[in-house]
């Protein structure tokens, strides 16, 4: 093969001129001596309990593979299968000819199980939320939007160059307030269900009658409760026993589902509407096929893990009777235990990893300043050993970070 040749741009022109680079260096300096600089961690084994990670053996708390699906036979046997079918890629969009038999029955399955007339599915949740707002509201629509809300809900609501009002968490006084000052035709509130970094439910009743109140779309970020909350866990919304067509429900798939995509379901016509309007919908490449067809075995295997969930429901509980008052309020998977400060939330997270134990530190910018922590996500496929050894050893390490 030819060696390849790289043409220099000329200097003026550069983005890499070195003071631009020598700029970003100092801030990357800056970030790592506030203790916020992020890494990543190279993992090489299977999305387990215990994972090796960087030549260590590791009892991992970290991911969010709720149901312990990531690695199961039955999944990965049908991703063969899959890929045998279908190919791995889809060679296209869904409006052009991305969209296969495997897509669709995996829209109208995932519709089904979460009681609405349709759904989209999308590559992943982040595109999910950014697809929703941008194409139901513009520029004279008002987004009220709790402050906590992820990351890709902030951006969503920021593309849709509505006005976005935040209020104060799972605070509904406060969002009557905004909303009954609000003069707008077009409005929605947008919420995630289980919040991901505190792990607390939003009060879905009630921000479903403020909607109805004042005639303002509601929607639902259930990244976090689908397969794991509700029947045959049907989900947050399901389990606050809501139906709405104000209602648009969104959940990834990476999470308890154990894969990765995500989808938006509601309404017929709005869903119409954003197989129209919804960009992050019409100018991607549909995701591989085969793995709409794992989603399918996947979404059956959720609608029968009543026996996982309550596992997982016991390992709530283990953790929180073994850790009196040290958690934040929580009956989720996700258990944070906070800090406050970053470089204690370092320090506490590095003392468990001396000890073979895996607990992310979130700092700034995830979650608000003053309020670093562990987040300590649990599976169903944690034993109650497993458990134990998390809270002995957070009981002999926290007391000096927290
Ligand atoms: N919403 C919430 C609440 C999340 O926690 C996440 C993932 N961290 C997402 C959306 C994005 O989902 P995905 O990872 O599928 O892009």
């Amino acid at each position: 093969m030819a060696a390849a040749t790289f043409k220099t741009l000329p200097l003026s022109t550069s983005p890499n001129s070195p003071s631009t680079l020598q700029a970003l260096r100092e801030q990357l300096d800056r970030l790592e001596s506030e203790s916020l600089l992020r890494r990543r961690r190279v993992v090489n084994s299977p999305c387990l309990t215990e994972v090796n990670s960087e030549g260590a053996s590791l009892l991992s708390f970290a991911s969010n593979d709720y149901l312990g699906l990531a690695a199961h036979p039955v999944l990965a046997e049908s991703a063969a299968e899959g890929a045998k079918r279908w190919g791995v890629g889809s060679g296209a969009s869904h409006l052009v000819s991305g969209h296969t038999a495997v897509h669709e029955a995996l829209e109208q399955a995932l519709a089904s199980f979460v009681g609405c007339d349709a759904a989209l599915v999308f590559s992943t949740g982040y595109l999910a939320n950014i697809a929703v707002m941008p194409a139901l509201l513009g520029r004279n629509g008002e987004i009220f939007a709790d402050r906590l809300n992820h990351a890709s809900l902030v951006d969503g609501a920021l593309l849709s160059r509505a006005t976005v009002h935040r209020y104060a968490h799972n605070d509904t006084t406060a969002l009557e307030k905004l909303l009954a000052a609000s003069t707008a035709r077009d409005k929605l509130i947008v919420s995630d269900g289980v919040f991901s970094m505190d792990g607390d439910v939003a009060p879905l009743g009630e921000l479903l009658s403020l909607a109805e109140r004042h005639d303002a779309w509601l929607l639902i970020d259930d990244a976090h409760g689908f397969g794991v909350l509700g029947p045959q866990g049907r989900g947050s919304i399901a389990s606050a026993g809501l139906r709405s067509d104000r209602l648009i429900h969104m959940a990834t798939l990476g999470k308890a589902a154990g894969v990765s995509g995500a989808f938006i379901a509601g309404t017929r016509t709005v869903m119409d509407w954003l197989l129209q309007k919804s960009r992050p919908y019409i100018f991607t490449t549909a995701m591989p096929p085969m793995l709409a067809h794992v989603l399918l075995h996947a979404l059956a295997l959720i609608e029968d893990a009543d026996d996982r969930r309550h596992a997982l429901m016991q390992r709530i509980a283990q953790l929180r009777r073994g850790l009196p008052g040290k958690l934040l309020p929580s009956t989720t998977a996700i258990q944070p235990l906070l800090v406050g400060d970053n470089a204690a939330a370092l320090q506490l997270s590095a003392a468990l990893r001396e000890n073979g134990i895996w607990v992310p530190a979130i700092r700034p910018p995830t979650v608000p300043a003053g309020t670093a922590r562990l987040r300590i996500s649990l599976s169903a496929a944690h034993t109650e050993d497993q458990v134990a050894r998390l809270v002995a050893a957070l009981v002999q390490h926290s007391e000096a970070a927290t």
